[in-house]
């Protein structure tokens, strides 16, 4: 059966001359599911390098370049790249923006708000700038593909979007996605068995990528720097945190890469607890991205971790 429509798909491919469509994305998860969708019908490219932090990205004039080229541009939403919207006008490029952050569910960041916003009546006094820093944090949580609830609804959307775009490829498409789906949806009951049996549903993370994780399966999560991986806290809030890790007694404090985990180390010292990577895959790096290990290696990776920081089966 699968046989059969890959070599129909194969047939069709051969005998219509189609040129592959240009899709460019920003954050991994999105290049990452049009990889495993598109496969070598599309030309893929990601806007931000492999390797980088995502929050920090800045578009230069080489991506501009590969932006005007693009057929369709998919971006993860306004408050994860607050420099699309310019971008898009000066190129005039509006009707190719797909916007993924329209298809999920989202959550909002009141919750986290509150806590943010005693953390930054301290740092008022020292910094009188940080006031404005604070409404970043306003409105929705930007990493929906955190929750795998997300991720399937988002492999859905760009499965429909390239069938739209090239009705040509449907069959190759939606035999990709199936596939895919497959995989995502059995990682997915792995966690919902793993996280029914967890005894202590804490953890202390970098920033605050995990909110979507979090509301999925009833667990608290406490971060270093709150919603920017590069913030530093201060002395105050460091030694906060390091109590925080004693009364929760929470066993893991986590890192990320592309960022620096000296906080983290310090406040693991200090708690005399282990220190770990927990990576909310915004990025990948070069290597991991040619060697094929992606967004469900580090899913998969995350819950043995997990697993372990809050006493799970
Ligand atoms: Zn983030």
């Amino acid at each position: 059966m699968i046989k059969k429509t890959l070599v129909s798909a194969f047939l069709l491919a051969s005998t219509t001359a189609f040129s592959n469509m240009t899709v460019t994305t920003t954050i991994y998860p999105l290049y990452s599911i049009a990889k495993e969708i598109g496969g070598d019908k599309i030309k893929l490219q990601n806007l931000i390098p492999f390797g980088v932090e995502a929050h920090g990205f800045d578009p230069t004039p080489a991506d501009m370049a590969k932006l005007s080229k693009s057929d369709i541009f998919i971006t993860s939403s306004d408050s994860m790249e607050p420099w699309k919207d310019k971008i898009v006008k000066s190129l005039k490029i509006e009707q190719k923006v797909f916007d993924m952050s329209e298809h999920v569910k989202l959550r909002t960041l009141q919750e986290d708000n509150d806590k943010h916003h005693e953390d930054e009546e301290d740092e008022k006094d020292k910094k009188g700038n940080k006031h404005e820093h604070e409404h970043e944090h306003d409105g929705m949580d930007p990493h929906y593909w955190v929750s795998l609830n997300n991720y399937i609804l988002m492999t859905e959307t760009i499965t429909k979007l390239f069938i739209e775009k090239d009705s040509t490829n449907k069959d190759f498409y939606i035999q990709n996605s199936n596939n895919y789906l497959t995989k995502v949806k059995a990682l997915k009951e792995k966690y919902d068995l793993s996280m029914a049996t967890c005894t202590n549903k804490k953890i202390l993370v970098n920033h605050d990528a995990f909110g979507y994780f979090a509301d999925d399966y009833g667990v608290k999560q406490y971060s270093i720097s709150g919603m920017s991986p590069e913030d530093k806290p201060s002395a105050k809030q460091i030694s906060e945190l390091i109590n925080l890790v004693k009364n929760e007694k929470i066993n893991t404090v986590f890192f990320e890469e592309f960022a620096s985990p000296k906080v983290a180390q310090t406040i693991a010292k200090a708690a005399n607890v282990k220190i770990d990577t927990l990576r909310p895959g915004e990025n990948i790096s070069k290597e991991e991205n040619k060697r094929g290990y992606g967004y469900l290696q580090i899913m998969e990776e995350n819950l043995e971790k997990l697993k372990f920081a809050m006493d799970c089966k």
